[in-house]
């Protein structure tokens, strides 16, 4: 069972039939799909399901804050089960590839006082680009 199963069971959420499948295709490390990519996925699983039950879903999960939504420059949103463990991402430029990455020491302390403006900060997103491994080599 995926970990973000057994964390919305361990919430109570309630789960039909199409939230489950929701939650398995988000399973795993890594995993920042869009949502029309869940929605391909889900209808493997589950042929009736449709796209508006996937978003609504996927919305929910995001509200709840079991699902992260990431904004990648110019493409569509991706969707990260990873809620619960502080990471950045790192984008490849070219094919727009996501790993989920830790870099060293605490990016919220990396913010000088004289640079916080009066602000409790309470958060950071770093993005790191650059071209992955299969870009790098295609000629
Ligand atoms: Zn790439
Ligand atoms: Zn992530």
């Amino acid at each position: 069972m995926s970990d973000l199963l057994e964390r919305l069971r361990g919430r109570g959420w309630r789960l039909t039939a199409q939230r489950r499948v929701v939650a398995e295709v988000l399973d795993g490390e890594h995993v920042h799909l869009t949502a029309d990519e869940v929605h391909a996925r889900a209808v493997e699983r589950l042929p009736e399901i449709s796209r508006a039950t996937v978003y609504n879903t996927l919305g929910e999960l995001v509200c709840i804050g079991e699902v992260l939504e990431v904004a990648t420059d110019g493409r569509a949103k991706r969707y990260d089960p990873n809620a619960h463990h502080a990471h950045q991402h790192l984008i490849c430029s070219g094919c727009g590839a996501i790993r989920d990455v830790h870099p060293l020491g605490d990016p919220l302390a990396a913010l000088p006082e004289a640079e916080r403006f009066g602000f409790t900060v309470s958060g950071a997103e770093i993005t790191y680009r650059g071209l992955c491994p299969q870009c790098t080599n295609r000629p």
